[in-house]
């Protein structure tokens, strides 16, 4: 996803993306954990243009993942709909510009730092995907989550621990004198 900024100046550029979870290093880490599982490939189209000394990146990216109930553990399947709204502007111009309330504004409007003949938008492409992954996902809302003696998954039956009960190894250590 590398732009150059002089081929950019001269027309905007549509990036029509398909790409494995495996090409983005944050996402493949993520998968290698399996806190989350990429059932499709990631597709959209990206709309890149110059607008008087800013990079602007505006699209959609779609794909279905799927991750661990955060009670149950279950897979949770989730069509994801990431909307891409990205804006750059050159380092140099912005050091140019000393002017405090020009920088305020640049924070509110969420600015990113380029520097360089070219830009690689996979590394803020990758974060607004990371952004959208469901945060709790539930399985359904009224998962009864695991058994928090034996692990047994109250979904499925209720297992035959009334109360909390020790550990067999700590009932051992219970009656061991020092
Ligand atoms: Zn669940
Ligand atoms: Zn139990």
């Amino acid at each position: 996803m590398l732009i150059q900024i002089d081929k950019l100046k001269r027309r905007p550029r549509q990036i029509e993306l398909e790409k494995q979870a495996s090409s983005f290093p944050v996402l493949a880490e993520m998968v290698v954990a399996q806190s989350v599982t990429f059932d499709e490939s990631i597709t959209g189209s990206l709309e890149v243009s110059w607008v008087g000394d800013f990079i602007k990146v505006s699209g959609h990216l779609a794909t279905l993942v799927s991750t661990p109930c955060c009670r149950c553990l279950a897979p949770v399947s989730t069509r994801l709909d990431v909307p891409v709204l990205l804006t750059y502007m050159s380092a140099e111009e912005g050091e140019a510009t000393h002017d405090d309330e020009l920088e305020l504004h640049a924070d509110e409007m969420d600015l990113i730092y380029f520097s360089g003949p070219e830009l690689d938008l996979l590394p803020d492409v990758e974060q607004e995907i990371v952004m959208s992954l469901p945060q709790h996902p539930l399985c359904k809302a009224s998962c009864l989550g695991l058994c928090h003696s034996c692990g047994c998954n109250l979904n499925q039956g209720s297992c035959n621990c009334e109360a909390p009960i020790l550990h067999p190894g700590l009932a051992a250590l219970k009656n061991f004198k020092i």
